[in-house]
């Protein structure tokens, strides 16, 4: 069985509040909100970070970025602005090694991160 918490919320083993699913993309609200927008957008495939990522990678990240912008039209976040964050490795700030994407909005954000 799986360690990967991300890959327990794509079995269903771990409940999250999932919004938008589709046979290789999965997005679900984040435990810890950091905004009022507040989703993590991850391939159903276990990869662990950008560093596993190659051009074979390609069209599946097209359909993630596309499911991240069909989710900000629908949250209502997309005329105003949001943020799609990726953190890379410990000192990016990863803590859950299985690639995702933060979709933050609905609030003004600052810049730089912290
Ligand atoms: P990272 O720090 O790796 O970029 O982001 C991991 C994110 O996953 C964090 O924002 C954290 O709040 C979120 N997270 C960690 N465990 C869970 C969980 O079990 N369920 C959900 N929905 N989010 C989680
Ligand atoms: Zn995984």
């Amino acid at each position: 069985m799986t360690e990967c918490i991300f890959c327990k919320i794509v079995e269903g083993s771990l409940p999250a509040e999932k919004v938008y699913e589709d046979e290789d993309v999965l997005a679900f609200r984040d435990l810890h909100a950091q905004a009022p927008v507040h989703l993590l957008v991850i391939p159903k495939k276990h990869i662990p970070s950008v560093r596993d990522i190659g051009e074979e990678e390609g069209p599946l990240l097209g359909r993630i970025f596309s499911v991240i912008n069909r989710l900000a039209d629908e949250l209502g976040v997309a005329d105003k602005g949001f943020r799609i964050v990726n953190n890379c490795g410990d000192e990016g700030g990863q803590t859950v090694y299985h690639i995702h994407f933060h979709l933050l909005g609905g609030r003004s954000l600052s810049w730089p991160p912290g």
